[in-house]
């Protein structure tokens, strides 16, 4: 039947080619093949809540349960979250600082990730630029892509345990530089930076008049030489924005609960407008399921110390196996031994393999030949290295490098 063409068409604004973590998992699941009946050992994302390891805290689960019950938290929320759970999360924030967090200048959101897409909208002035970590975290990237706002990348180097590269910083800003975005502990890189590091990254923003946008959505969840130290220690010397969420420390990614703190002790956020902005933008975002938020002041409350570090001890313990496995296998190399996060950024050296072209083709035949999932470090913003988490089952993480290291033999060059 003719009839008037179509008004609507594909958003070129939505890009492809910015494929996020989750697509590139998909397309290594498209590669598997079923007949060997093996299982998939997926070194590949963070998220280790399926292992039986990695379960949550029973406490937790009961103040869920216990919130749902109270039948106290079947309403809509505030915009901004219920006072009760932003209290709870600026009290368990500001443990470990040198000050007091106020309940005021938290706000929840779902996950970390709603965060980011709400800040890079908030921040999204025409003709803006942010500055994001090469290798990084890609939700920053897509989001920022939809939004138009100009990405420049700045490397974390290697050879210095992947610290930031404060001359690149430098040398990329100009005036319309609206943020710069650090994440510590690391994803991908599973590093721990310094308080020296901090202080000098937060005295680089300051000098070029940016904000910076604190990830730390792996907050505490160190385990290395390094302890953890939060980047708002240094909120006197430049306005940030800090991250976080429970989704990593409790292993409880799928209950989105995050949020994004402003620590702005000289009003510089308030008096340049971008505090009201943001807090109208919360006006028409969606919240936190209300129930997660009511039970928040119990999950933070009643979960014991030891059910940290009896996770954090596991996670070193599979750090620790996973830096070793991989100094087994000559076509790898890990730069720098992980501290903290789930993850090892690994260099593949493509010279000693005969028919791999790179890393998407390494992480695709792995997947074909050995039902292994790593991430190809593409996905990251580095092309041939490879992205392994090690956070998963000890059985698993062992019979994982137990293929990688047939696999590797088998493609190496005679
Ligand atoms: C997992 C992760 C996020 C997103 O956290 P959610 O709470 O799962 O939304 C953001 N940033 C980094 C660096 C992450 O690793």
């Amino acid at each position: 039947m003719e009839g008037k063409a179509w008004n609507f068409r594909a958003n070129k604004a939505i890009d492809g080619s910015k494929l996020g973590i989750r697509t590139y998992i998909d397309i290594l699941r498209s590669n598997i093949d079923h007949s060997d009946g093996r299982s998939v050992i997926p070194l590949s994302h963070g998220d280790p809540s399926p292992f039986p390891s990695f379960r949550t805290d029973p406490s937790a689960v009961d103040a869920v349960s216990e919130a749902l019950r109270s039948a106290n938290f079947n309403s809509y929320s505030s915009t901004t979250g219920l006072p009760l759970a932003r209290k709870a999360i600026a009290e368990y924030i500001s443990h470990d600082l040198s000050y007091k967090i106020s309940p005021d200048d938290v706000y929840l959101t779902a996950g970390c990730a709603q965060a980011i897409e709400i800040l890079i909208s908030v921040l999204a002035f025409p003709g803006a630029n942010i500055l994001l970590p090469r290798p990084g975290y890609p939700i920053y990237d897509c989001r920022a892509s939809f939004a138009g706002l100009e990405v420049r990348y700045f490397d974390l180097l290697p050879e210095k345990d992947w610290e930031v590269d404060l001359d690149a910083v430098e040398s990329l800003a100009d005036d319309k530089t609206v943020a710069l975005v650090v994440i510590n502990p690391g994803n991908p890189c599973g590093t721990v930076w310094s308080r020296q590091h901090l202080q000098k990254i937060a005295e680089t923003a300051r000098k070029l008049g940016t904000l910076v946008i604190a990830d730390e959505v792996y907050e505490r969840f160190a385990f290395g030489r390094n302890p953890f130290v939060s980047m708002a220690e240094y909120a006197e010397i430049v306005p940030m924005i800090k991250l976080g969420a429970i989704s990593k420390l409790w292993f409880v990614p799928g209950w989105r609960l995050g949020w994004m703190v402003t620590l702005d002790p000289l009003h510089i956020i308030k008096d340049s407008g971008l505090l009201g902005s943001l807090e109208n933008f919360l006006n028409m975002t969606t919240d936190p399921v209300t129930f997660i938020q009511g039970a928040i002041p119990d999950i933070i409350g009643n979960t014991k110390e030891d059910f940290f570090s009896s996770k954090l001890n596991l996670v070193r313990e599979c750090a620790e196996i996973c830096y070793e496995e991989i100094k087994k296998i000559p076509c790898l190399n890990c730069p720098s031994k992980p501290q903290g996060s789930m993850f090892a950024m690994v260099k593949l050296n493509l010279s000693l393999l005969e028919d791999i072209g790179d890393d998407m083709d390494f992480c695709c035949k792995l997947a074909k030949e050995e039902s292994v999932f790593i991430l190809p470090g593409r996905a990251v913003g580095m092309e041939n290295w490879v992205r392994i988490t090690f956070a998963v089952e000890l059985e698993s993480l062992i019979e994982g490098f137990a293929r990688l290291n047939d696999f590797a033999q088998r493609h190496t060059k005679k």
